[in-house]
């Protein structure tokens, strides 16, 4: 009986926000600038990090602008 044990998914994580001028082209909801964190997990175990800084829509929540810091 083999046991494999292979599932690595990602979780994105939204650490703080506040209100940016901007408006969602989609939904035209206000722009929130937020602090992201993608965590990328293998089995349920988080094992890499990436912090990174976005402008997302508070309504709908699409990534309007991403940074990469
Ligand atoms: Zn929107």
């Amino acid at each position: 009986m083999v046991c494999v044990c292979f599932l690595v998914d990602q979780k994105r994580v939204m650490r703080r926000s506040k209100p940016v001028a901007g408006m969602c082209s989609r939904c035209h909801g206000g722009a929130w600038v937020a602090d992201m964190q993608t965590v990328t997990r293998f089995c349920y175990i988080p094992f890499y990090y990436k912090s990174w800084k976005a402008v997302v829509c508070s309504l709908c929540g699409s990534i309007l602008k991403s940074y990469n810091t």
